[in-house]
């Protein structure tokens, strides 16, 4: 699972807003960031270098392909 967590949330909702596949989704009753749908994550990074109080970890064991130029 290439997201692994949220810990620490502060439910500013940035991550929320900023994951391009809707991974990530706003629990309204206990204002807290969850992964809605750990399987469309595409490790961009974006929620967490975005997310302000660092409480979203990632898994290494996927990454994005390094594009290597074409001769
Ligand atoms: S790493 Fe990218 S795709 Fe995965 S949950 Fe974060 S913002 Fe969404
Ligand atoms: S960016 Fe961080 S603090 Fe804000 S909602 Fe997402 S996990 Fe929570």
């Amino acid at each position: 699972m290439p997201i692994n967590e949220i810990a620490g949330c502060i439910g500013c909702n940035t991550c929320v807003e900023t994951c391009p596949t809707d991974v990530i989704q706003m629990d309204h009753n206990r204002h807290r960031a969850y992964i809605a749908y750990p399987d469309d994550c595409q490790i961009c990074h974006l929620c967490r270098l975005y997310c302000p109080v660092d409480a979203i970890s990632i898994t290494p064991e996927k990454s994005i392909p390094v594009v290597v130029s074409w001769r």
